[in-house]
């Protein structure tokens, strides 16, 4: 995490919108988010989610060269099998 409140954070990804060049990390941008209470006299509780954030604002460790790296995406194959998958920017790794 290289800006925002949880500026050198590490954590593991959640998950990742290729689309919008976003990602959910575990532990990081969390926000509280209050449930709303499903029947009448139950409390609503409140959780800590994690939020997605832009992918330029995080760095990522690259198991390959063990440097803190910005992430690119490719998008690899043919019209059947199309592969999208995360690179390191140093070193060119898959991720
Ligand atoms: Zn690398």
């Amino acid at each position: 995490m290289i800006s925002g409140k949880d500026r050198g954070k590490t954590g593991t990804v959640i998950s990742v919108s290729v689309k919008d060049s976003r990602i959910t990390v575990e532990g990081i941008n969390l926000y509280k988010k209050r449930t709303r209470p499903k029947q009448q006299g139950q409390k609503g509780e409140t959780v800590m989610v994690a939020r997605p954030f832009a992918v330029s604002n995080a760095m990522i460790i690259c198991a390959n060269c063990k440097k803190a790296s910005r992430v690119g995406f490719k998008v690899e194959g043919d019209k059947k099998s199309v592969q999208k998958f995360r690179y390191c920017k140093k070193c060119g790794a898959k991720i």
